[in-house]
Parts: C-alpha cells; structure tokens; sequence
C-alpha cells in the first residue's frame, strides 16, 4: 500500500515536473520575434541608430548574451522580402563571422566579403544596390586583426591574382607609414594591424570617390559609410 503511494507520488512529481518544465520552451509562448526587423522597424530608425545597433550587437557578442534564435521564424519572417539596414564589407577570413559578431539576424545584413576587404566595382555595385535600391542606412567597412591579405600587402607579396588584390591594399602603405609610431616592419603585426585600419580609411574615401550614388546619398543624410577594425583576439569590434 505504502509503496502504491509513492509511486503514485513520484509519478505525480514527474508529471508536473514535466508540464512545468516544457511551459518556457512552447515555440507558440516565447516572444522571440519581438525585435524581428521589418520595414516600420527600419523606417524609424536613422543611419546613426543603426550604428548603435552594430555597437550593441557586437557588445552582446562580446559579453556572450546574444539573442535567442529561431532561424525557422527568421526564414518564414523574411520569405517574402527583405528590409536589411546595413551592409558590411569585410574580410573572407574564417575568423571574421559578420552576422555572428554583429548579433544579426536573418534579412538585417547585406554582406560583400573580399580579401583584404578590398574595394572594386562590382563591391560599388552591391553597396548601391543594398542602399539606394533596397533601403539600408549604413556602408559597414571593416577590416580585421591579424589579415593574411594585409600581411601580403606589407610584404609585397606576388602570386597569382593575389598580387593585384595586394597591390589595392599597399595603397595605403604611404598614410600607414606616415602615422605609425615605429618601424614599418611586415612581421610586426602592429604595424600590420595599424595598415588594415588606415585602408579601411582609404577604402571608405574611395567609396564616397569613386561612387556618386553613395556620396550623394550621404550628403543627404539617408546614409552613414563607417569603418572599423575586428579584434580575432577579444571578438570586439573597434569603431572608427
Ligand atoms: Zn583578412
């Protein structure tokens, strides 16, 4: 009899246990998608807000309190269209996760990654497309620690097509030289790091240069072109 009864107990204890411990799970009970990003959401907010938004990402990233997921809501959110607020151009470096680093969603970030993070036409084109056909509020130019491309440039690096991508980059030899507080060394990746900031500089002026589109739309206020440099060190993000 005694026995009956506890079982009874435990099998009770269970059940609610269950019942209890399943509520926060339900995917019909979380709410989740509170800060999706759609097209009033965008609306609201100005290219400088939108910065804020990559500050805080990659604050969250930093601090690992990044936002839950559900990449099924996410796709089912955006299968009909897009409304990204941004545009990243970086690195092809494995190290360098854009959407991972920036805490984003699917559909926040359009996204063009070269070595070096390099700029040419056919970048432009997509960073046109991404702003003036399709809405976003900010050219996110951003280079990264510790970049083989960048070590390439340093060192005059020739091989292949890689001398040409290379040769885009040692542009910004002449500035990075100039403003750097020591030696010039290739193999120090001080220096290395300080040339990856001063041509993510030089890529943003070729940006407003070379693009009428996109300066012109900054001129009106509708878009910020900022830049900054990815630790692969501390996964934070130095803002410039
Ligand atoms: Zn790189």
């Amino acid at each position: 009899m005694t026995l009956s009864f506890l079982t009874l107990l435990i099998i009770s204890i269970g059940f609610f246990g269950v019942m209890f411990a399943g509520t926060p799970s339900d995917p019909e009970n979380d709410d989740d998608d509170e800060d999706l990003l759609t097209d009033e959401r965008r609306a609201n907010m100005n290219p400088a807000e939108v910065l804020q938004a990559f500050k805080n990402g990659n604050k969250r990233f930093v601090e690992g309190n990044l936002r839950r997921r559900k990449f099924v809501k996410e796709v089912s959110a955006t299968k009909e269209k897009q409304t990204p607020y941004a545009i990243v151009h970086s690195c092809i470096d494995s190290r360098v996760p854009v959407e991972t680093i920036f805490d984003a969603r699917i559909g926040e970030l359009f996204s063009t990654r070269l070595a070096g993070n390099v700029i040419n036409s056919d970048v432009l084109g997509g960073m046109e497309f991404a702003t003036s056909l399709s809405g976003a509020k900010l050219i996110f130019v951003m280079g990264h620690t510790r970049c083989g491309a960048v070590k390439g440039a340093a060192d005059s690096a020739e091989f292949g097509h890689l001398t040409g991508l290379v040769n885009k980059i040692k542009v910004a030899e002449k500035s990075a030289k100039k403003s750097f507080n020591g030696k010039a060394d290739p193999n120090d990746y001080a220096y290395v790091d300080h040339l990856a900031k001063e041509y993510v500089k030089l890529a943003i002026e070729q940006i407003r240069e070379e693009s009428p589109v996109l300066r012109e739309l900054e001129q009106s206020g509708k878009l910020l072109i900022a830049g900054g440099l990815y630790n692969i060190g501390n996964g934070k993000v130095d803002f410039f």
